[in-house]
């Protein structure tokens, strides 16, 4: 079969990848480029292959980097069936339609813009109709259940541990009544995340596809995380601030709820004012995506499950709000009592966070609590690097209250992790493809895999293509056919013909130095050693052509 790895190559967006066996071919992961512009352009660009004529696809999780060019997959062409977990699908019924609209505002802009330089409008890359639209092809699978895709194709999804529904794929594939088994980890969790499960364990694989985010560092040791968060919440209370709490909708919105309702179970006797405190998840997005976490609880990890059943709901307690027009949003900063407000964007590049910190960065009272990583370049970065005034909305606000960064709260596994998982597998692979991560952490990645368990590596570029063939087969049996390989052939030939231009300088040099020679006196056994010499470099460059 041949694979193509058509995102999330050296780089952690824009997951995708197209598999083509004897019989059919499909996709595993169809997301969305995110970052720069030049990032952003490339899911405009044409699929290089025909929609229409994929078999089926794979999904591994619901983050838009994995799902988001979903709908415009289907309006290209594609109406098979995409395999997922039944939270991923109920995830994707929200993020889709609400990734649709982000495309159809950010597309007005763009057309405003374009309608004043006198050139002609331009489409969304997909409406949120679109998003709608491509949801009834989602066929839902329970975890752990083998699934008989076609005579050729079998698949199952295990516990990734990363949001909720987030699946590590096993795929057998049958050709010439061999069958080689693919592993896709999509993103892989930490152990011991709140409310999930950990990452399943995963008997065997013959190739592995492995995320490698933080395939060269390790989270730091955050056993007080919690304490902290309970200590910067009772003393913003006693000055009479709010907590502000910039979170990603889906995943870290829902984990805060759950450490919340957990500390007011286990502190709330002695700590009053945590019971007290209203919380406000104010993000219309968090709130059906937390009314998905509350109707997926056979995704939830043993503790969660025990609150359940002693009939508590951890992210449904007293006190808990959600806001869902911006007027109830605007009401909040006129709360006279303080309060938690759990709030997207993550990095506060945009969203409804943008006014709580206009009306709370000023107050030395409120504190800010980053719960997620901050992106070089957005104004979470800036606070978090301790900016003494930030501009929100065209306006200079002081940066008075307190500001925090929670570490800890990351939803991937580090290094460690990583390779811990790898090392559970009882039957290895023979070869590990490393995606989702950025270069220099995958090149690092590589070395500590080969290192700490002899297992060659491939870090594949965006556009690459592989055969590969029946179980444990060795490095030499992964033929690289690359689609560039015209391009990449050509330009091999431009670099020989490069090296041999150098090399006639090099010896018209030298021929003119000799001639020079002509009229000086050398001593023959020099002359003799370099005729010599020269009828080696004859025989061995007569070689080279031949
Ligand atoms: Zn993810």
């Amino acid at each position: 079969m041949k694979i193509t790895f058509l995102g999330a190559a050296k780089t952690v967006t824009g997951s995708c990848f197209h598999i083509e066996t004897d019989t059919c071919n499909f996709l595993v992961d169809c997301g969305m480029f995110q970052g720069s512009s030049a990032d952003e352009a490339h899911n405009h660009s044409p699929f290089p292959f025909n929609p229409g004529r994929l078999d089926f696809m794979i999904l591994t999780h619901a983050h838009i980097d994995h799902s988001g060019r979903i709908p415009k997959l289907y309006t290209d062409g594609f109406k098979g069936l995409i395999y997922a977990t039944k939270a991923t699908a109920d995830l994707c019924a929200i993020m889709l339609p609400d990734s649709g609209h982000i495309q159809e505002f950010e597309n007005e802009w763009v057309n405003r813009k374009r309608e004043r330089a006198g050139l002609p409008p331009v489409k969304p890359l997909y409406t949120t109709q679109d998003a709608i639209d491509c949801i009834r092809l989602f066929n839902s699978v329970h975890y752990f259940e083998e699934i008989r895709i076609n005579d050729q194709i079998r698949v199952r999804f295990n516990d990734a541990g990363h949001i909720l529904g987030s699946s590590i794929v096993e795929i057998w594939v049958k050709e010439n009544n061999r069958e080689t088994k693919l592993v896709f980890t999509g993103d892989l969790g930490n152990n011991n995340m709140p409310i999930l499960r950990d990452p399943s364990i995963i008997d065997s694989a013959d190739y592995l596809f492995i995320e490698s985010t933080y395939g060269n560092r390790n989270h730091l040791n955050v056993e007080n995380k919690i304490d902290r968060f309970v200590e910067i919440i009772t003393s913003t209370m006693e000055k009479g601030g709010n907590i502000i709490i910039p979170s990603f909708a889906v995943g870290r919105t829902q984990e805060i709820l759950y450490e919340l309702f957990k500390q007011r179970e286990k502190y709330g006797e002695r700590l009053t004012h945590l019971l007290e405190i209203p919380v406000y998840v104010d993000s219309p997005l968090a709130v059906s995506a937390t009314k998905v976490f509350r109707n997926n609880l056979d995704c939830y990890d043993e503790e969660a499950r025990e609150y359940i059943e002693n009939g508590d709901n951890p992210l449904d307690f007293p006190g808990l709000r959600f806001t869902q027009s911006a007027d109830e949003s605007k009401a909040l900063n006129d709360s006279k009592e303080s309060l938690i407000i759990i709030s997207a964007s993550g990095m506060c590049e945009a969203g409804r966070i943008k006014h709580h910190l206009k009306h709370n960065l000023w107050r030395k009272e409120s504190s800010i609590v980053f719960v997620g990583f901050q992106a070089e370049g957005t104004l979470g970065r800036r606070l978090v690097d301790g900016a003494k005034k930030v501009r929100i909305f065209g306006e200079e606000i002081s940066v008075n209250a307190r500001v925090e960064m929670i570490e800890g709260f990351s939803g991937h596994a580090d290094r460690d992790g990583l390779i811990r998982w790898i090392k559970a597998i009882r039957h290895k692979p023979g070869k590990i493809f490393l995606v989702h991560g950025e270069e220099d952490s995958m090149k690092e990645f590589s070395e500590s895999i080969y290192d700490e368990l002899g297992i060659g590596t491939v870090i594949p570029d965006r556009g690459e293509s592989f055969m590969i063939t029946a179980a444990g087969v060795s490095t030499t049996d992964i033929a690289a056919v690359p689609q560039q390989k015209k391009e990449r052939y050509a330009f091999k030939r431009l670099e020989i013909v490069s090296m041999l231009d150098k090399l006639k300088d090099e010896l018209d040099e030298a021929s003119s130095i000799i001639r020079d020679d002509l009229r000086t006196e050398k001593e023959d056994i020099e002359l003799d050693e370099l005729m010599n010499k020269l009828h080696k470099f004859e025989k061995y460059i007569v070689d080279i052509i031949r």
